[in-house]
């Protein structure tokens, strides 16, 4: 957790997780995120609101030099570069959202889709008004615990991994044992996309892509050297296969040297991809409840 998190605690109520936090501004709920940019606040809001909170903070940064960029979209995100400028714009924020308090009391709750919220909680990555009853156990909590395993992209990462292992296979056909390099982004390559999509995702999808990534990792470079068996000594694939002992002693040997420590990077960072977990913070933001 970093300075502002900690100094915030201090003087407002706020709950942090992690490097994220979320606090009740005159009701409104507001996130904070400690970033590599810097601190960013952001309000869930429409548009308009948006717009008007623009031209006043705008109005405010030009006056006093400050720099704070800003994303549209549905919620307003202001980016505060340093420690400084915060405490600056910091108070800015929470006037202009006194302001336009009654334009964003009308969000209606995203679960329910019905008004006159009473609580502030993250639903999926937004910090927004919701019902107290809405996010009882079972009903909004239990899906943030976990993505699940995520079976449609827990497949389409392994077909990343076996995709870019199989475009190896025909690079080192075709060309040389140099392009063993390609096998350290497949495990990684595939491990990627699933988080992307399910930066959650639980334990056994985990373990589940991982035996996918260590089975390919294995088999994609014995049919590699395999097929080169075969091209040299002219004889067919199938045939050299069949010799998987004299194949797999020749694979293990020193003159594959650079392409077995090329595999053995991929397996490793394709591991390291699936099992770590850089956003940990986000994945207890259940527990940033706040009453509004
Ligand atoms: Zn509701």
């Amino acid at each position: 957790m970093g300075k502002i998190l900690d100094r915030l605690k201090v003087t407002e109520n706020i709950r942090v997780s992690g490097n994220i936090a979320g606090m009740v501004v005159d009701g409104i709920p507001v996130q904070i995120d400690e970033t590599k940019e810097g601190i960013r606040l952001s309000v869930v809001c429409s548009l308009g609101f948006f717009k008007s909170i623009k031209a006043d903070i705008d109005q405010d940064c030009k006056e006093q030099n400050i720099r704070c960029p800003y994303y549209e979209g549905m919620k307003a995100f202001f980016f505060i570069a340093n420690d400084g400028a915060f405490d600056i714009v910091f108070p800015k924020v929470k006037n202009v959202i006194a302001k336009y308090l009654t334009e964003v009391k009308e969000l209606e709750c995203p679960i329910c889709k019905r008004g006159y919220c009473d609580t502030a909680a993250f639903s999926g990555p937004y910090f927004l008004p919701v019902h107290r009853a809405c996010i009882a156990p079972g009903k909004y909590e239990d899906e943030e615990k976990s993505g699940g395993i995520g079976m449609p992209h827990l497949l389409i990462g392994i077909l990343i991994c076996i995709g870019i292992l199989l475009i190896n296979f025909l690079f080192l056909i075709a060309m040389d044992r140099q392009m063993s390099v390609i096998y350290i982004l497949a495990g990684a390559g595939g491990a990627m996309y699933i988080k992307s999509k399910v930066p959650d995702i639980s334990i056994p999808g985990k373990i589940i892509y991982a035996i996918f990534c260590v089975a390919s990792h294995v088999l994609f470079p014995f049919l590699t050297v395999a097929a080169l068996m075969a091209q040299n000594r002219g004889i067919a694939f199938g045939e050299m296969i069949s010799r998987w002992p004299t194949v797999l002693s020749y694979a293990l040997s020193g003159d594959n040297f650079f392409m077995l420590l090329c595999i053995a990077g991929g397996m490793a960072l394709g591991l390291w991809s699936i099992f770590t977990n850089k956003d940990l913070g986000k994945s207890s933001t259940k527990n940033i409840i706040l009453p509004l």
